[in-house]
C-alpha cells in the first residue's frame, strides 16, 4: 500500500491513513511519501542556499530548520496524542533527522556548491520524516509497525544520483531478507518511498515522483498478490482532472497504455513503475485516499478495447525539441545512434524522436536537460557532421492513447482533423509500432486547448 504526499498530508490524513491500512486484511507492506509539499521544499532550499552570500546562510538555514522540525512535529504531536512515551520517541527521531538537514544545509551554503550527491542526502529527508510520523501513528493506534529506509528495505541502486536505478540482481534476494521475516512476524513494515542508497550505502533517490516504483519494485521481490496506489484522485482517469474536471475513470488498463499515460504526462503514477509489476505479473490497483469506497483502477496485462477507441489523452509540459542539422551528417555513418549513444552516456533521457533525414535529426528532450545536452553535443560534433542545433522550447506533447487504436484505420486522420478544428498546428509527430499510442507536439500555449479538443470528441462525445 502506497501513500502519496497529499494522502498524508497533514495529521488528520495520516489517521484516514491508519484506517485504511488497519482495513486491509492482508500481509502489507506499507510506502509513503513525503508529507505533501516537503520535497519540493528541501529542494528549493537547498538550491537557494548554495547561491546565497555566505553571511545569510546561517540565519536561512535556521530559519529553515525551525520550520521543518515545527511542521514535523506538530504533527507527530497530533496523530500520537496519548501515548508520552512513543510521542517523545518519534520527535526525538524528528528533531534528530532535522539536526543532519541543518548540518547538510550549513556545509552547501558555506562551500557553495550542491552536489546531486548532497541534493539527493538532503531530498531524502522527506521520507525519512514521514516514514516516522506515519509508522509512529499506527503504533499508536494497535498496529506493530516498525519503520525502515528503502535500503533498510533493501533497495540498493547504482550510484546515479538523482535517477539512480535499481540493482535487481542485488535486490532480489536483499527485499525479501530484509522484509519477510518482519512481515510473517507481523510487523507492518512503513518504508520510505523515492530513496535508496548505492552499494557504499550512500542515500540515492529514484527520480522525482519515484515512491510509485519503490512500492512495485518490493510488490515484485516480495511476490505481492497486489500493488496498490493510494492517491488523491479515483484511479487513471480520461485525463488530468485538473484540466477537465469531467474527466472520466477508466475502471481496467493494460500495463501498456497505463505507462504510455504515464510517460506522457499522466502523473498519478510512475511510468517507471509499471515494468516490475509487468513482469511478475502483479495487478496494481489506484485508489483513493479521500473515497475508498471507488473500485479505482486496475492495471493488468490483458488489453482490452473500450466502447471509445481513444481511452485517454495527456499533456506533458517541461519538453523541448533539440533539431540537428548539417549536410555533412549524411556523411557521418550512424549519426543518430552516435548522438543517442552520447546523451545516454549523460543520463539525458529522449523522450520521442520525430524521425531523420540524411540532414536532420529532430528529438524531443526534458527543458531541465536542454543546457547540458547542447554542451556535450557542441563539444563532440560540431564542426563534424552538424552544422546547427536549433532548440525549440515553447512547445508541449499531447498523446493519445488506446489499444482500440491498433488496427483501427483513419483513427490519425481524425486525431488531426480534431486538432486542425482547434486551429492548432502540429509541429512534430510520433507513433510507436505498437499503435498504443500517437503523439505529436503542439506550441505549449494551444496545449490545453488541444487537449479539451480531443476528450470532448473521442471520449465526451465517444
Ligand atoms: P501522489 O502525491 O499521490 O503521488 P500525484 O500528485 O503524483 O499524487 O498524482 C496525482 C495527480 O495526478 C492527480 O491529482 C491529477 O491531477 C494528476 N493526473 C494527471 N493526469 C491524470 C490522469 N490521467 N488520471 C488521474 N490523475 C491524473
Ligand atoms: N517525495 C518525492 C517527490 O515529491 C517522491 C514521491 O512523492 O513519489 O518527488
Ligand atoms: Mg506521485
Amino acid at each position: 500500500m502506497k501513500f502519496g504526499g497529499t494522502s498524508i498530508g497533514s495529521a488528520r490524513e495520516i489517521l484516514r491513513v491508519v484506517d485504511l491500512v488497519k482495513k486491509e486484511p492482508q500481509k502489507k507492506v506499507v510506502v509513503v511519501s513525503a508529507m505533501s509539499g516537503v520535497t519540493d521544499k528541501l529542494n528549493s532550499i537547498a538550491n537557494r542556499i548554495a547561491n546565497l552570500p555566505s553571511t545569510v546562510v546561517e540565519k536561512e538555514v535556521e530559519k529553515f530548520h525551525s520550520e521543518i522540525l515545527a511542521f514535523h512535529s506538530s504533527t507527530v504531536r497530533d496523530v500520537i496524542p496519548n501515548n508520552p512515551r512513543l510521542q517523545d520517541e518519534t520527535l526525538n527521531g524528528i528533531t534528530e533527522l532535522a539536526d543532519k538537514l541543518k548540518i547538510t544545509l550549513l556545509g552547501v551554503g558555506y562551500l557553495e556548491d550542491l552536489s546531486s550527491k548532497s541534493l539527493d542526502y538532503i531530498l531524502s529527508l522527506g521520507e525519512r520524516f514521514s516514514v516516522r510520523i506515519v509508522s509512529g501513528a499506527l503504533r499508536s493506534n494497535g498496529v506493530n509497525s516498525l519503520h525502515l529506509t528503502g535500503y533498510e528495505a533493501g533497495i540498493i541502486t547504482d550510484s546515479c544520483f538523482g535517477c539512480a536505478r535499481p540493482l535487481h540482481s542485488k535486490i532480489k534476494d536483499a527485499i525479501p531478507d530484509k522484509l519477510k521475516p518482519l512481515i510473517d512476524s507481523g510487523k507492518t513494515p512503513v518504508v520510505t518511498g523515492y530513496i535508496a542508497a548505492d552499494e557504499k550505502g550512500r542515500i540515492t533517490t529514484l527520480g522525482r515522483g519515484g515512491s510509485d516504483f519503490t512500492a512495485s519494485l518490493l510488490g515484485r521481490y516480495l511476490g505481492a498478490s497486489e500493488v496498490q496506489i493510494w492517491t488523491d484522485v479515483d484511479g487513471i482517469l480520461t485525463t488530468d482532472p485538473k484540466i477537465i474536471p469531467n474527466a472520466k475513470l477508466i475502471s481496467r488498463i493494460s500495463y501498456v497504455e497505463a505507462m504510455d499515460l504515464a510517460y506522457f504526462g499522466a502523473k498519478v503514477i510512475h511510468s517507471k513503475m509499471i515494468e516490475p509489476a509487468m513482469v511478475a505479473d502483479i495487478p496494481v490497483r489506484i485508489k483513493n485516499t479521500f473515497n475508498p469506497g471507488c473500485g479505482g483502477t486496475l492495471i493488468v496485462s490483458k488489453q482490452e478495447k473500450s466502447d471509445s477507441i481513444v481511452k485517454a489523452v495527456t499533456i506533458a509540459k517541461n519538453v523541448a525539441i533539440l533539431n540537428l542539422k548539417g549536410v555533412g551528417m549524411a556523411e557521418t555513418p550512424n549519426i543518430a545512434g552516435k548522438v543517442f549513444t552520447l546523451l545516454g552516456d549523460h543520463n539525458i533521457n529522449i523522450i520521442m524522436i520525430s524521425g531523420s533525414s540524411e540532414s536532420n535529426l529532430s528529438f524531443v528532450i526534458k527543458r531541465d536537460n536542454i543546457n547540458r545536452a547542447i554542451e556535450v553535443l557542441n563539444s563532440r560534433f560540431t564542426g563534424n557532421g552538424i552544422r546547427d542545433i536549433e532548440l525549440v522550447e515553447d512547445v508541449c506533447i499531447i498523446t493519445v492513447v488506446g489499444v482500440g487504436m491498433h488496427g483501427t484505420k483513419g483513427i490519425a486522420a481524425k486525431i488531426f482533423e480534431t486538432v486542425a478544428e482547434a486551429d492548432v498546428n502540429i509541429i512534430m509527430i510520433a507513433q510507436g509500432s505498437s499503435e498504443v499510442n500517437i503523439s505529436f507536439m503542439v506550441p505549449e500555449n494551444d496545449g490545453e486547448k488541444t487537449l479539451k479538443a480531443l476528450h470532448r470528441k473521442f471520449i465526451e462525445c465517444g
